[in-house]
């Protein structure tokens, strides 16, 4: 089979962690396989006593007599054949052979089972439906336990393969995870897995279960005739071919009904994440369009899967039915012609019985009730493996900044930041194909420890992409970073993380009190530090008057705060990590200009002894005294650097241009 036996082969690798269970549960099915043969088996008394007027002793003592008496025509044919006739012989000697087999269960039968069976037909009949009763009930209970105990192995398994998706994506990279989105990570460990649930279920319950039922009454099927049983077992391969052809649909058809699924993620993620401005633009009819249209494209797939699904059960069925009538048809003939050959061929031992035909009829139409029931969760299962490919799909996927296989050891920072000669293109194409433009092209900075250097250039100009680089949200295409002489693809990432600080425009805080968004930069800080950190940031002033101080949970997205105390919070986190080096991206641009002015004296004190990165489209005049230097971009390159001075000297019009407010041009 294609990669679909490898999903198999990883979901068994989950199972075997829980093995214990799963032997168990395999005990419990092979118990209830055996009850369900057994009970079908009992067709055979019923049929004697009721319709052959035998009580079973006699009947067994005549099946006894009988053969014994075959075995005795049969040796008698033997001592008349000559020695030279040696097919003939063979021939006779095999047909002993297994009437001596019979001859050897019957005696044992006689024996052991019947000394147990009453003598009165009524009383026979009754004792067969008290003992069909006690393994009905007795394998209801073993059905009882199996899937009590396959549904833990399904759960444990299932959080298994979750944990490790969540794990997984964590591991990526933004530009990765960006492409993939939220949406579609969401429903994948939502309802991609949940149809995994199913499936690994069924496969638990329905399909160790069912085809230990069939095998069962099959072996019993070959004991009764194995001549009419195999007859029956030759037409297997054609379900083997409905299945396959259903197979194949049905996974094409689950994989489209998943991307639409995700598709309403997207959709619904996307309306409400944006409530305020669908509600201000009253945009519910464009996004109501959306909606419609992602769930009109799922109800098409879930259609075409019911449909896969309605056709396969009934066609899979009539297959089914045709093998048993593959063995029936002559069954019936070699009863009704009390003969044991068509066509010259030999189908039994001797001419059947009535009550052998009613068994073996029992016994294949229990082989076909299993495959019933497994052509009726073979849809589950193909959804189930569609989702699981799309799950280990994610759980497979490798990051684009891999961590070094040997890390160098990176001490605090603390003499220069080089981007050398640094290209970087962002991936994918625009809607004609055409690959994106470079977003950075061959950039060269040096920075100093301790710099304060602002980042300033136009919308679009790659400021955001070039100080993406340091922590290694993406690596450059072309050139490396380094920080003291050291590539930093060469350090472990965390390691480099956790020396740098990041302050974005849009401040992103957990649904936690303020206390834990701020710990956030550094678990291992105590509460001293955390005061000291909020303090720093100016943030303790209005922390201290909220009713419940830095235990106040600050709402999804830090909804309950202002956006300058957010800014604050978010500050004091990245005060609260100690790093030596600092990114603020935009921190200062859409802030009201107290907030400026905090942060303006948050970073005059807590620049010192670090390298901070101000990246920014306006520079504020209010700055000009930290800044030590200033680096000019635009469409991707870096069109100047230097101190205020310099970039006076050499490029005033790109100052100009930028409308860097410096004083002497205010002056002017
Ligand atoms: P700045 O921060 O200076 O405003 P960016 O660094 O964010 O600019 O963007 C630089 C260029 O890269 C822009 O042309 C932008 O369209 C493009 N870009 C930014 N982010 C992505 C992304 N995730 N995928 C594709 N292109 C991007
Ligand atoms: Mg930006």
């Amino acid at each position: 089979m294609d990669g679909s036996m490898q999903n198999y082969v990883r979901i068994s690798l989950y199972v075997f962690r829980y093995r214990k269970l799963v032997t168990l549960s395999v005990v419990c099915a092979l118990v209830v396989s055996a009850f369900w043969a057994m009970n079908l088996s009992l067709a055979f008394p019923v049929v004697k006593v009721l319709f052959e007027n035998d009580s079973l002793h006699e009947f067994v003592d005549k099946e006894i007599a009988a053969r014994q008496a075959t075995i005795a025509e049969h040796s008698a044919t033997l001592q008349k054949l000559p020695e030279s006739d040696v097919k003939r012989r063979a021939r006779v000697q095999y047909l002993m052979g297994e009437q001596s087999g019979y001859v050897l269960m019957l005696t044992r039968i006689r024996n052991s089972v019947l000394p147990w069976v009453p003598q009165d037909r009524f009383d026979t009949m009754a004792a067969i439906l008290a003992i069909l009763l006690l393994a009905t009930v007795v394998k209801g209970m073993f059905i009882y336990f199996q899937e009590l105990l396959v549904g833990s192995i399904v759960q444990l398994t299932v959080n298994a393969i979750r944990q490790d998706c969540f794990r997984a994506a964590l591991r990526l990279d933004i530009q990765s995870l960006g492409n993939i989105g939220t949406p579609s990570l969401m429903s994948r460990m939502t309802n991609d897995i949940e149809q995994m649930t199913q499936a690994i279920r069924v496969f638990g319950v329905t399909l160790v279960r069912e085809p230990l039922k069939a095998g069962a009454c099959t072996i019993w099927a070959f004991f009764v005739n194995w001549r009419l049983a195999l007859l029956s077992v030759t037409m297997v391969p054609l379900l083997g071919l409905v299945f396959n052809f259903f197979g194949k649909r049905l996974r094409r058809a689950s994989h489209r009904t998943m991307e639409s699924m995700a598709r309403i993620y997207e959709c619904i993620a996307e309306t409400f994440g944006a409530a305020r401005i669908v509600i201000a633009f009253s945009g519910f009819r464009k996004h109501r369009r959306q909606f419609l249209k992602a769930n009109r494209d799922y109800y098409t797939g879930s259609m075409k899967i019911v449909m896969l699904g309605a056709l396969s059960r009934p066609i899979s069925e009539t297959m089914g039915v045709l093998c048993v009538f593959a063995a029936l048809a002559p069954g019936a003939y070699l009863v009704l012609r009390q003969t044991d050959t068509i066509l010259g061929i030999q189908l039994a031992a001797e001419p059947m019985s009535i009550a052998e035909l009613a068994t073996l009829y029992a016994l294949l139409a229990g082989t076909l009730d299993p495959v019933r029931k497994l052509s009726s969760v073979f849809e589950q299962i193909k959804r189930g493996m569609a989702g699981c490919e799309r799950v280990f799909g994610l759980i497979d996927q490798r990051t684009t900044v891999p961590e070094p296989p040997t890390p160098r050891v990176l001490i605090p920072h603390n003499s220069l930041i080089s981007f050398r000669n640094v290209s970087f293109r962002y991936e994918g194409t625009d809607t004609e194909g055409i690959p994106r433009p470079l977003a950075l092209r061959n950039i060269s900075l040096d920075i100093r420890f301790g710099e304060v250097i602002a980042v300033v250039g136009g919308n679009g100009s790659g400021k955001s992409t070039l100080l993406s680089l340091l922590p290694r949200f993406m690596d450059p295409a072309e050139g490396q970073v380094l920080i003291d002489g050291i590539d930093i693809r060469e350090l472990r990432t965390s390691e480099l993380r956790s020396q740098i600080g990041l302050v974005t425009q849009e401040t992103f805080l957990f649904n936690d009190t303020i206390y834990e968004n701020i710990r956030y930069g550094n678990p291992t800080a105590t509460a001293e530090m955390i005061h000291q950190a909020a303090e720093k940031a100016q943030a303790a002033g209005f922390i201290n008057q909220l009713p419940e101080g830095y235990q106040t949970v600050i709402g999804e997205k830090g909804g309950r705060l202002s956006g300058g105390q957010r800014q604050r919070i978010a500050l004091a986190r990245a005060i609260v990590r100690n790093p030596s080096i600092l990114i603020l991206d935009e921190a200062t641009s859409a802030v009201d200009s107290h907030s400026e002015d905090v942060i303006h004296t948050v970073l005059k004190d807590f620049a010192v002894g670090r390298t901070v990165f101000i990246i920014t489209h306006s520079l504020s005049s209010a700055f000009l005294d930290l800044v030590t230097r200033i680096a000019v971009l635009e469409h991707g390159q870096l069109r100047a650097v230097g101190t205020v001075a310099e970039l006076q000297q050499h490029a005033p019009s790109v100052l100009h241009m930028l409308q860097v407010d410096i004083p002497q041009t205010r002056a002017a």
